[in-house]
C-alpha cells in the first residue's frame, strides 16, 4: 500500500535521507525505528503530505504523491487525505474544542453529514477507543496521558481510514497504559484490517506488534525484517545492534 522509492531530503546541507527504499503491505504493522534524528518523522511526514523529499517517488493507497496538486483544496489531495488517520505524538487535539468535538472534526470537514449524525459516529469512536462517554465532554487538559493517547487514536480513526500512522503512541505511558494502547492497536489490525505504520522507540510494542520493522540511519535503511530476523543480522550491523542493547 505504500512504496518508497530512492527517496532523499536534505534541509540545507544536512542530509537526512539518501536514496530510501522500502515498502509497506496491506494489512501489516511496520514500524520504523533509528536513533533521535535519523530522519523517522521526516519520512512519516512525507508519506502523508506534510513535506516533499528533494528526490524519489512515493506512492500510497496507489497513488504517485508527487503528481498530486500543490495545496490542501487540491480535489485528489484531499481524497487521499481522508483514507488515513493520523495519531501524532503530543496528540495534537485543539484545547480550545472537546474531546468529542476533536473526534468530530475530520467527519465536519470532510463530510456534508449533520451534527447529530457527527456526534453520534463520534461517541462511537471514543467507546471503540476505550473511552467512557462522560469523557467526551471533557476538554483535552482534563486528560491523563494515556486518555489523550486514546482521544487522539479516535480521531483518526473517525473517517474509517485504510491506513494509521502513529507517532510514537506509547511515549510518556506508564506500562499499564502502554500496554493497553498495544492491545488496542492490534485490535484495529486484526478487527478492521488495518494497514499501520508506527514510529516507536518501545521494544515491548516492537515485539509484541511490528510485522517488520525497518532500521534507518545514516540517510539509509540499515535492514528490514521482524524483530527476530533483525536480531539475527544484528551481530554484523552496529546501526541495528544499538536496538537490541539493554533491557527487553
Ligand atoms: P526523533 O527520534 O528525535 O524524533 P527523528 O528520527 O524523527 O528523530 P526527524 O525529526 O525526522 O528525526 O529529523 C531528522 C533531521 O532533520 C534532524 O537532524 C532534524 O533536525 C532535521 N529536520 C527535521 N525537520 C527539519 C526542518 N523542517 N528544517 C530543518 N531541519 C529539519
Ligand atoms: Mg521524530
Amino acid at each position: 500500500v505504500i512504496t518508497l522509492s530512492k527517496v532523499s531530503t536534505s534541509f540545507g546541507e544536512h542530509v537526512v535521507h539518501s536514496g530510501i527504499d522500502l515498502e509497506v503491505r496491506r494489512g501489516e504493522i511496520f514500524a520504523l525505528i533509528g536513533g533521535s534524528g535519523s530522519g523517522k518523522s521526516t519520512l512519516l511526514r512525507e508519506m502523508i503530505l506534510l513535506h516533499r523529499p528533494d528526490a524519489g517517488s512515493i506512492r500510497v493507497l496507489g497513488v504517485d504523491l508527487q503528481a498530486l496538486g500543490d495545496g490542501d483544496a487540491d480535489r485528489d489531495t484531499l481524497a487521499l487525505r481522508q483514507r488515513w488517520g493520523v495519531m501524532f505524538q503530543h496528540g495534537g487535539l485543539f484545547g480550545s474544542l472537546t474531546v468529542q468535538e476533536n473526534v468530530g472534526l475530520p467527519l465536519r470537514e470532510h463530510t456534508g453529514l449533520d451534527d447529530a449524525l457527527i456526534d453520534e459516529i463520534a461517541a462511537w469512536k471514543l467507546a471503540m477507543t476505550g473511552l467512557e462517554p462522560q469523557v467526551g465532554a471533557q476538554y483535552p487538559s482534563e486528560l491523563s496521558g494515556g486518555m489523550m493517547k486514546r482521544a487522539s487514536l479516535a480521531r483518526a480513526l473517525a473517517l474509517d481510514p485504510e491506513l494509521l500512522f502513529l507517532d510514537e503512541p506509547t511515549a510518556g505511558l506508564d506500562p499499564e497504559s502502554a500496554g493497553e494502547v498495544d492491545q488496542l492497536v492490534r485490535k484495529l489490525r486484526d478487527l478492521f484490517g488495518l494497514t499501520i505504520v508506527m514510529i516507536t522507540h518501545d521494544l515491548d510494542l516492537l515485539w509484541q506488534l511490528a510485522d517488520r520493522v525497518a532500521v534507518l540511519a545514516d540517510g539509509k535503511v540499515q535492514g528490514i525484517g521482524s524483530m527476530s530476523e533483525l536480531a539475527q543480522v544484528q551481530v554484523d550491523n552496529p546501526a541495528i545492534r544499538k536496538f537490541f542493547d539493554g533491557p527487553r
